[in-house]
Parts: structure tokens; sequence; C-alpha cells
């Protein structure tokens, strides 16, 4: 039998960001998940960052699937051209949809959606509902606030020192893509099965 598709769920801006290193970190990783031949796992859409990797996922020749509630299918310029479009009726189902169909969680810079999409994967392995890696890319050090915030909540007794062991910041792309080799070459461990599962 065939080794089942590795996909990455990748949480990122609908924006461009100032810094033109973060359009450049994008349209990298959407080359490196089509390199390694994992499938991207997104949001759908066409604007911001977010576009940015679907485009070079899809010009390298990766696997997509995009996950989009209807209501934003215009906002943020849903895709057609995905391998898998996922429409869904709301902002909930869109996450538990891509988190579903994914291995990991690659985390690159973005807003408050992106910050909420993180602090749900973060805190459904802190209470044990997954095992599956969530990464933050730290492109110009940009997660290193939220890096410190995690600590300062630690350090206020507001949660385990642990939380730090359910993440990880990681400095470039191609730390990334080591750390993801690494886990998405094990076999799969299903702890947590919510609806919407492939
Ligand atoms: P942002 O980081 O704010 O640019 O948003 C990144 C992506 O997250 C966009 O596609 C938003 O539509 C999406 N998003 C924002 N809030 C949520 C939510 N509560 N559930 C799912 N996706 C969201």
């Amino acid at each position: 039998m065939p080794p089942a598709l590795r996909s990455v769920c990748v949480f990122c801006g609908a924006r461009a960001g100032t810094d033109p290193a973060f359009t450049a970190e994008a349209r990298e990783t959407g080359a490196m998940l089509a390199r390694n031949g994992w499938r991207l796992v997104y949001g759908a859409g066409d604007v911001g960052i977010m576009g940015e990797v679907a485009r070079a996922a899809l010009q390298a020749g990766a696997s997509t699937m995009g996950v989009i509630p209807t209501h934003l299918m215009q906002l943020e310029q849903g895709r057609a051209d995905l391998g898998t479009l996922v429409i869904t009726e709301t902002m909930h189902e869109r996450k538990k949809v891509m988190f579903a169909n994914s291995d990991a969680i690659l985390v690159l810079p973005g807003g408050a959606g992106s910050l909420d999409e993180f602090f749900e994967v973060l805190t459904w392995r802190q209470l044990g509902l997954h095992a599956k890696p969530i990464l933050l890319l730290d492109t110009a050090g940009y997660w290193t606030p939220l890096a410190e915030l995690i600590d300062h909540i630690i350090a206020h007794g507001f949660a385990e020192p642990s939380i730090r062991g359910f993440f990880e910041l990681v400095p470039d792309l191609a730390t990334a893509e080591a750390r993801l080799s690494v886990t998405l070459a094990q076999p799969q461990k299903r702890i947590m099965k919510p609806e919407g599962s492939r």
C-alpha cells in the first residue's frame, strides 16, 4: 500500500503585512510543501500571504485542500482551482475540517484569525486531544512576542510550563522543514477524530 499522503495545515494572514520577508517566506513555504510531496491544507483564499502560499504551492505542483465558509468566498477570493475545495457554513466548521485533514500545523505571520487558529489547536493539544506538531514560523522575529506572552502566562501561574512543549518557534523555513520531515515520517497518532476527518 502506498504511504498515506501527509498534509500540513498552514495558518497565516489574509493580508501581506508590512515586511516583504512575510511574502517571500510564504512563497518559499508553498514550494517547500510541493518539494516534499506534502499536501497544503489552508483557508482557500487568494489574498495576503495565504494567497502567496497557495499560489507557490500550486505552481510547484503540490496537492492542495482549501476550506472556506460561504460568507468569505468573495472577501477572501476563494480559489476554485484547488485539488479539493470544501465550503463550510461556519468559521468553526472551517477550523475543524482543516485540523481533521492535517498531520501538522504550521503558523506563518498573521493577525487575529491566525492567533485564533493557533490558540485553538494549542489548547486542544494542552487538553491531550491530539499530538500533532504545531510550529510557529518566526519570520523576521514576528512571533517572538507571542512566545514571550506565553512565558508571561506561565510565570503568572495561568499555564503549566509544559505548554511550551506543545508548540515550537522555528527561526526559519529550513528548520520547519526538518521538524516536519521527522514528524511526518512517523505513523500518525489518532487521538482525536473530530467530524470531517478524512
Ligand atoms: P488573519 O490572521 O486575521 O489575517 O486571518 C487569517 C485567516 O483566519 C483568514 O482566512 C480568516 O478568515 C481566518 N479566521 C479568522 N477568524 C477565524 C475563526 N474564528 N475561525 C476560522 N478562521 C478564522
